[in-house]
């Protein structure tokens, strides 16, 4: 019989996959059952409406052969069939709907013949990558022959009647000999087949079905094994994602979830989203309750699952999620988006965008659901990922603030919990025009910092910040709402009352020989000396001016790659004007001039402690503390 020679584009198409370079070849077992599942459903509608159609809803199944024998893979389906014609149109030509246009010819472009593959329904031609020989059996419904359309690559085709009793269609894959790299022998084998199908196939809503070997124990016997041929179902069939709401259960989502995303844990919070309109696609999203061992390193992989209506096309798809939110699992399944379109497409997809944009909106407004009606819950989720959030308020320069501040918390001194900006600001006094906060190790060592003693005792809250981004975040965010954040231990903490201000400016003028000494004396670390009327007890404490506090300079400095390591902060040293010491130093400075130099030392030193910073010549110090006690 004459061979029929493939259209152009199809055979430079054919060509590539039969020389596929192609990684992932294992997704032709996808392609052809999507094929299958679409057949079926052609067939399944029209017996909606058409008597002839005889056939039942359960009845219709795929199902998979193995020969390991004569190297053969079989995929059956009772679908809708082809007729001559069709074998010869949708097989003999790709594309018919794109438009398939070689401008660059890309043979021997191993680059573009990825690029090509991804980007065209290339789906049954993707047989070609693992099988030499492809025979495709048909009969249309409605038709009384079947047709047999045979291929053994780029040279041609041949179509001819053969003998078929039912309608659907026979495809059978002669698998390709194993080579160095390749080891085709795979999709011979049952137990790597049926990984596939559960990876990439297991929503499609009829039967995939294969005649399984099993080991199991004999009936009756403790010992004594047996092996049973089964006729199993590969796939799970219904995604939990399509089933209603009400008829699916917590356990259901967490072993899901479990088994999906190898957690241990029970997740902190499913969320299901269904969005119809503009972008139609539904989303399973889950709110791990502890961070992966990995997830502040780099191994970590953000990312949801990207279904084509029940098929599996991506396994992290990255721009479905913001960095912030990358702590989110789950999928999401759109029938918007074609089965074959590429990594480099989807990227500019502009429905994948409207989806990523629904997402994010939908987690921001379901965690600021639980952030009011589960307090706890949420803090134990701000407690695994809060700092994720504020690296989001920091990064891109503090452009997705909107959706992140209100979801932060900080401990306060009030009652020492967490609160978040919104409740800091309800509570602010009529006068208080800035939301206050410190930041330092821990709570406990920020609470007792000179400066937030005074802030506190002129009754006003202070946010305790202990980690290490909280700072740049605020910085970052600049204010909230109206009102500007204030760090405590900068020097521009405006507490106290005209009439204070101005008789401390006349303190400071008139001492500034002696203030001048104790900088001097101090050496290089020091930006200024000035004595200050908001401490309470404390004889002095440490600020900073400018845009960098001390404790960002520790922040910075601990990442010694990094640009901005060696900048520092300028340091203020603050004496307390009403405290005895202030007196002493005066005195000092009329009569002993060099005592006055080691107390100056001292008491930077002291500050410095105070403030959570060490002391850069401990020995030193730590010489003169005992010379002064011995004299
Ligand atoms: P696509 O599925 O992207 O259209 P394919 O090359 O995979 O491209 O398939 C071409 C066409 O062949 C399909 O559109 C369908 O009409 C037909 N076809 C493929 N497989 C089957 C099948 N199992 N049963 C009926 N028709 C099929």
């Amino acid at each position: 019989m004459a061979k029929k020679q493939f259209k152009t584009e199809s055979k430079k198409l054919l060509d590539m996959m039969v020389n596929s370079i192609y990684t992932h070849k294992e997704i032709f077992l996808r392609e052809l059952i999507s094929n299958a599942s679409d057949a079926i459903d052609k067939l399944y509608f029209r017996s909606l409406t058409d008597d002839t159609v005889t056939l039942k809803k359960e009845d219709y199944e795929i199902r998979i052969t193995l020969d390991k024998e004569s190297r053969t893979l079989t995929l059956r389906d009772n679908g809708c069939g082809m007729t001559r014609e069709e074998l010869e149109n949708n097989l003999g030509t790709i594309a018919k709907s794109g438009s398939f246009d070689f401008k660059n010819d890309p043979e021997h472009k191993d680059k573009e013949q990825i690029d090509i593959i991804g980007q065209f329904g290339v789906g049954f031609y993707s047989a070609f990558m693992v099988s030499d020989h492809i025979v495709v059996e048909s009969r249309a419904h409605g038709a009384e022959d079947a047709y047999r359309w045979e291929s053994r690559g780029a040279d041609g085709y041949t179509v001819e009647p053969c003998a078929k009793d039912s309608v659907g269609t026979v495809i059978t894959l002669h698998i390709k000999e194993d080579g160095e790299e390749e080891k085709y022998s795979d999709f011979l084998d049952e137990y790597h087949i049926r990984g596939l199908v559960k990876k990439y196939s297991d929503y499609i809503r009829y039967p995939i079905r294969m005649l399984t070997e099993n080991r199991r124990l004999k009936e009756g016997s403790k010992d004594e094994f047996e092996t049973v041929t089964e006729d199993e179902t590969l796939n799970s069939m219904v995604p939990l994602w399509k089933k209603n709401a009400s008829d699916v259960t917590e356990e259901e989502y967490t072993t899901f979830y479990q088994e999906k995303f190898y957690d241990w844990e029970v997740p902190l919070k499913v969320i299901r989203q269904k969005t119809e309109g503009v972008s139609n696609f539904e989303s399973l999203l889950f709110i791990p309750s502890h961070a992966p061992y990995n997830y502040y390193s780099r191994d970590f992989e953000k990312g949801l699952q990207l279904y084509s209506s029940g098929v599996l096309i991506m396994e992290h798809c990255k721009d479905l999620l913001p960095d912030y939110f990358s702590f989110v699992r789950g999928l999401v399944d759109s029938s918007d988006l074609s089965l074959n379109i590429s990594r480099e497409m989807l990227q500019h997809d502009r429905q994948l965008k409207a989806i990523a944009k629904a997402v994010e909106k939908k987690i921001a407004s379901e965690l600021s659901k639980l952030q009011t009606s589960d307090r706890e819950k949420y803090e134990k989720f701000y407690d695994a990922f809060g700092a994720q959030l504020k690296w989001g308020i920091y990064n891109d320069f503090g452009m997705h603030k909107d959706v992140l501040q209100d979801l932060l918390l900080f401990r306060s001194s009030f009652e020492g919990k967490y609160v978040t900006l919104k409740e800091y600001v309800s509570r602010m006094k009529e006068e208080q025009k800035k939301i206050y906060f410190a930041s330092g190790e821990s709570v406990e060592k920020i609470s007792l910092l000179p400066q937030v003693e005074s802030v506190i005792a002129h009754g006003f809250e202070v946010l305790y910040l202990t980690e290490d981004v909280d700072e740049f975040a605020l910085q970052m965010l600049r204010t909230y709402g109206e009102k500007e954040f204030s760090n405590v231990c900068q020097d521009n903490l405006d507490l106290a009352t005209e009439e204070e201000k101005e008789s401390l400016k006349e303190e400071n003028e008139s001492a500034k020989d002696l203030l001048d000494w104790i900088k001097e004396s101090v050496g290089d670390g020091l930006h200024a000396v000035r004595f200050t009327g908001s401490l309470k007890n404390h004889a002095a404490c440490l600020s900073s001016e400018g845009a960098l506090s001390a404790n960002m300079e520790k922040v910075l400095s601990k990442n010694p790659g990094n640009q901005a390591a060696n900048i520092k902060a300028e340091l203020v040293l603050e004496i307390n004007v009403h405290h005895p010491i202030a007196d002493k130093l005066k005195k000092l400075f009329e009569s002993d001039k060099d005592t006055l130099a080691k107390y100056s030392k001292v008491l930077y030193a002291q500050a410095r402690l105070v403030s959570g910073l060490s002391i850069e010549n401990p020995a030193e110090i730590s010489e003169l503390v005992c010379d002064l006690m011995v004299n």
